[in-house]
């Protein structure tokens, strides 16, 4: 089913607990703060009934036209499609209901394929009948899984954390299902989406079993309050609609046929690592717009300045378009070197690749925006407000005064000035860094998937040591060339 934009608005009308800014917040859908958010997410709904995008963000699934991000990925081209989807929205300005819930949905169904493998359990079926309930109910989705943490040195039940709640655990188990506590933080959108997909944030050894737990849980399951992000540093992502709050879990109960892992520490990790996998390969189509917005910032900010022929800044704006084009690059060869799964079907982005494109970006963000800063000019941290520009007692000065290049109007520059403070604002370098986990995340699971055996074999080889390794075992050894010259 295809939910208009009126009928998502309205399900934000669910009793809900929200705070925001220090204010119980009765009517998500008509508080004013958030009106811009909400209209952005309809639109989502509004685009997926319009003939020209259909074929692209809808797909037929048992009959029946639904949103293609609930379709199960089994193919490089669904990668590619979601790419491509990811692509669109953020373009249009759209902050999708179905982005990080859709990676968690990816993440959390491989994950539990992959352990009813190994273990018998049946959380595949189960995920699989909530995929087909969201097919049919088109929900929001956001990705739950950053835990609170407390001491990050010490594991989620060490008695020398200073209580037991700084990760989401299961307090109590019945018959129909489990009751959770603990509290997530930063998880995007999750004041103005339906549902929220639970997920471990890291390993759990088996003391800390309960804390072994991925489910869903609907935005007004009681027990749950929000503490959204305080709104001027929402501002300073561009954001709004409760930016990405805390979510508290105050003995919630879930019902059987919504838990996706249940006390099986042992896969712990697997339902972080594979819902980072699909959202870190997402996350790259999201930034390679960023950042392209970031080296046309730069260059028109040039060009109003009237620099462009001026050596240094060409090669910080050269700079700047390598970086776009190399992330670019990173994240389609994600997509074509995607592999399926012989054991569950499922197709999976190369794990390597999106994580090499998304700790380069966080590696880089900041030297792009330094780049952008430097090319600007001061002027972006001390210009007058939008509201002077339109008073028209102020604007005739604004309009003399801070022009640039006379080819272009004052507006432009202005606008771009306004533009350049939000994409280099201190909320957005440190959502850049840390959103969709830390570069030390990223770090990790490179050094661990990394392909060791052929580094090594690379150089051995180049030192005309042999190796068994396939790609070099049968390659003559660069020490010994096949043609000499005739012996003297
Ligand atoms: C704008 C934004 C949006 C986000 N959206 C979501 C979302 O929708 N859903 C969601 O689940 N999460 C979301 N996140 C969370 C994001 O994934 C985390 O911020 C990230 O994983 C880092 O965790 P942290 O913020 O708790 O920092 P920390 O884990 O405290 O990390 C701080 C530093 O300490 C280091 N560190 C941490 N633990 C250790 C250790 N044991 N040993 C050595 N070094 C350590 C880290 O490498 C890092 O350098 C979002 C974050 C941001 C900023």
């Amino acid at each position: 089913m295809l939910r208009t934009p009126e009928q998502y608005v309205e399900s934000l009308r669910d009793g809900r607990v929200v705070y925001q800014n220090g204010e119980r917040v009765h009517d998500v859908a008509s508080y004013p703060p958030y009106q811009d958010e909400i209209e952005s997410r309809a639109t989502e709904f509004y685009m997926a009934m319009q003939p020209e995008y259909r074929d692209l963000l809808n797909i037929m699934e048992d009959g029946e036209e639904c949103s293609f991000a609930y379709h199960v990925m089994k193919t490089p081209e669904d990668l590619a499609r979601r790419q491509q989807i990811t692509q669109t929205l953020d373009r249009m300005g759209i902050r999708s209901t179905k982005f990080t819930g859709i990676d968690a949905l990816n993440g959390v169904s491989y994950a539990a394929h992959k352990m009813d493998v190994e273990k018998g359990t049946d959380y595949g079926e189960r995920i699989d009948n909530y995929r087909k309930w969201c097919q049919k109910q088109d929900p929001g989705i956001s990705a739950t899984m950053s835990d609170v943490k407390g001491n990050r040195a010490l594991h989620a039940e060490d008695p020398r954390q200073k209580h037991k709640d700084f990760y989401l655990r299961i307090v109590d188990r019945t018959r129909d299902g489990i009751v959770i506590s603990g509290c997530k933080c930063h998880i995007s959108g999750a004041i103005v989406s339906n549902e929220l997909l639970c997920m471990p944030s890291r390993n759990h050894d088996e003391p800390g079993k309960d804390y072994a737990v991925s489910c869903a849980v609907p935005c007004n399951a009681k027990g749950l309050t929000f503490i959204a992000t305080d709104m001027e540093i929402d501002r300073g992502l561009g954001l709004g609609g409760g930016g990405s709050p805390m979510v508290v879990f105050d003995n919630v109960f879930v019902p059987n046929e919504r838990v996706f892992l249940a006390g099986e520490w042992e896969f712990s990790r697997l339902f972080t690592t594979s819902f980072a996998r699909y959202h870190r390969f997402s996350i790259i189509s999201n930034r390679v717009s960023r950042i392209q917005q970031i080296a046309g910032l730069a260059r028109l900010i040039a060009e109003y300045n009237g620099l462009t022929h001026a050596t240094r800044i060409r090669d910080m704006l050269a700079w700047l378009a390598m970086f776009a084009d190399m992330v670019e690059a990173m994240g389609k060869a994600a997509a074509l070197d995607s592999k399926v799964d012989p054991e569950i079907g499922l197709a999976a982005p190369n794990e390597i690749y999106s994580n090499c494109a998304k700790f380069f970006c966080a590696d880089n963000m900041h030297q792009a925006i330094k780049y952008l800063q430097d090319i600007t000019g001061g002027i972006a941290a001390t210009m007058p407000s939008w509201k002077d520009w339109e008073n028209p007692k102020t604007r005739p000065y604004i309009e003399k005064y801070l022009g640039g290049d006379a080819r272009y109007p004052t507006e432009e520059r202005i606008r771009t000035l306004f533009k350049i403070n939000e994409v280099a604002s201190a909320p957005a370098g440190i959502a850049y860094l840390h959103a969709e986990g830390s570069p030390a995340a990223q770090q990790m699971m490179i050094y661990e998937r990394a392909d060791w055996e052929r580094f090594k074999a690379a150089a051995k080889h180049s030192m005309g040591m042999k190796t068994d390794h396939p790609e070099f075992r049968d390659l003559p050894l660069p020490t010994e060339h096949l043609w000499k010259l005739p012996s003297k």
